[in-house]
C-alpha cells in the first residue's frame, strides 16, 4: 500500500513552499526562514491517501530519519486499522464471533476507547461500526448502489452491538454482523503518533498533512503559527478561508471528499446511523483540537449531527475546541459559515469569497 511518489529534497534550506497538489483538504500558505534548522518537504501515498510533510529539522536529525519516523507511524496504524486489508487487526475483529473477548493492540484499544466515548456523547452519531452501511451504499466497491430497505434494516440492527470489558480492555461483540470501519478517526490517531515521535526526536516546528488531517507543530518560518487553508466545499479545488493554528490539529469532514453517484444524485461517505443514509445537514465541518484523534473524530461527529445538534453537543462536551461549520443555504451563494468565537481574528475569508460566504460567530 505504501508507495513513495515524489519530491524528497533532503536537508535543503529551501525557502518558499510547495505543498503538492492532490487530495489535501487543507494546505499551508506562508513561508520564510529563520532558525538553526533545515527544512525538508516530502510527500508519499499511505492509508489510501496522500501524506505531505514540511518539517524544520534540528541539524542533528537527518531528513531520512525524520521521514522514516512519519512513514513508519502511518504504516503501523494502517496495518492495524485498515478495513481494506483482510489481514488487519480490525478486519479480524469484524470477523470475530459474538460473545468472545478479543485482545487488542494498544493502537486499536486507543482507537476503540476514543470512538466509544464519542459514540456515547453524540447519542450514536459517531459510530465506528458503520462498515455495513458503507458497504451497502457501495463505498467499498467505489460504485454506488441504492440499498434495499430490508438490507438497511438488517445493517442497522447490528450497529453498535459491542462493548469494552476489563482493564486493559478487551472487546466483546454482541452480534457477529457488527463490523468495524475506523475511517472517521484513524488518520487523526496516525498523525498523533507521528507528532509524538517527531517531538521526541527534537522537531519543534513543522506541518503534517495526512489526507486533510493536519497537525501544526510550532510555527512556519518567521511566524509563531501556521496559516492553513480550508477547502471550499462547493469546489474542492479551491480554498475559501484561512485559519491560524499552532500546537494543534485541524481536520475537516465533507461529503465532497468521497462520494458515490446513484441515479445522478451524489451520496457522501459519512453515514447517519439514525437513518442508515448518508448525512446531509452540512457542507463541511472543520475542527481544531489539541490532538489529531479528537479533531478527526469530532469532525466526523459534527458532520453527522448537523448544524443545530452540533452546537449543543459542543457546548455540552467540548467547549474548548474551535469549529468551522459550512451550512448549506437554499441555493449556492447563500451558505453560511458558523465558527466558534475563539476564531475571531483567526479565521478569514480569502479574497473573492466575501460574496459567497458570510462568517457568523454564534455566542
Ligand atoms: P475523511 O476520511 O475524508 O478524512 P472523515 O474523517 O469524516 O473523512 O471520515 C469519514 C469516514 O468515516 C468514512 O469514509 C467511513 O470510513 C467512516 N464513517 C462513516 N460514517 C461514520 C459515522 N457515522 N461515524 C464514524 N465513522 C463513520
Ligand atoms: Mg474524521
Amino acid at each position: 500500500m505504501k508507495k513513495q511518489t515524489t519530491d524528497f529534497r533532503p536537508a535543503s534550506k529551501s525557502v518558499g513552499f510547495v505543498l503538492l497538489a492532490g487530495s489535501f483538504l487543507l494546505f499551508l500558505i506562508l513561508s520564510g526562514c529563520g532558525q538553526e534548522t533545515e527544512e525538508c518537504q516530502f510527500s508519499f501515498e499511505t492509508m489510501g491517501t496522500v501524506a505531505s510533510l514540511r518539517l524544520m529539522l534540528p541539524t542533528d536529525l537527518p531528513a531520512e530519519k525524520a521521514i522514516g519516523i512519519v512513514e513508519d507511524s502511518f504504516a503501523e496504524v494502517n496495518t492495524a486499522l485498515s478495513t481494506w486489508s483482510p489481514d488487519s487487526e480490525i478486519s479480524r475483529l469484524s470477523r470475530a464471533a459474538a460473545d468472545s473477548a478479543v485482545n487488542l493492540s494498544p493502537l486499536l484499544r486507543t482507537c476503540l476507547t476514543r470512538s466509544l466515548k464519542l459514540h456515547e456523547q453524540s447519542g450514536g452519531a459517531f459510530d465506528p461500526t458503520a462498515e455495513r452501511l458503507m458497504r451497502l451504499w457501495g463505498f467499498y466497491r467505489r460504485k454506488g448502489v441504492l440499498p434495499s430497505t430490508t438490507a438497511l434494516d438488517s445493517a442497522l440492527a447490528d450497529l453498535g452491538k459491542w462493548r469494552l470489558e476489563g482493564n486493559p480492555a478487551l472487546v466483546v461483540k454482541e452480534k457477529p454482523g457488527t463490523h468495524f470501519d475506523l475511517g472517521g478517526i484513524a488518520k487523526g490517531l496516525a498523525v498523533d503518533l507521528a507528532v509524538a515521535r517527531l517531538r521526541k526526536a527534537g522537531v519543534k516546528d513543522g506541518l503534517l498533512d495526512l489526507g486533510g488531517n493536519l497537525y501544526c507543530l510550532g510555527g512556519a518560518p518567521d511566524r509563531e503559527d501556521w496559516r492553513v487553508g480550508i477547502r471550499n466545499p462547493r469546489n474542492r479545488d479551491e480554498l475559501f478561508a484561512t485559519v491560524t493554528i499552532s500546537e494543534a490539529s485541524v481536520a475537516t469532514s465533507g461529503s465532497y471528499e468521497r462520494f458515490v453517484t446513484i441515479d445522478g444524485h451524489r451520496y457522501g461517505h459519512i453515514m447517519n446511523p439514525a437513518t442508515g443514509r448518508p448525512a446531509e445537514g452540512l457542507l463541511s465541518a472543520s475542527v481544531i483540537a489539541h490532538e489529531g484523534i479528537l479533531a478527526d473524530g469530532l469532525s466526523t461527529t459534527l458532520f453527522v449531527l448537523g448544524p443545530d445538534a452540533a452546537w449543543d453537543f459542543l457546548d455540552a462536551y467540548y467547549p474548548d475546541v474551535e469549529v468551522v461549520l459550512v451550512v448549506p443555504g437554499i441555493n449556492e451563494g447563500m451558505d453560511t459559515v458558523r465558527a466558534t468565537p475563539g476564531l475571531r481574528g483567526r479565521l478569514k475569508l480569502l479574497p473573492g469569497f466575501e460574496d459567497q460566504y458570510q462568517i457568523i460567530f454564534p455566542d
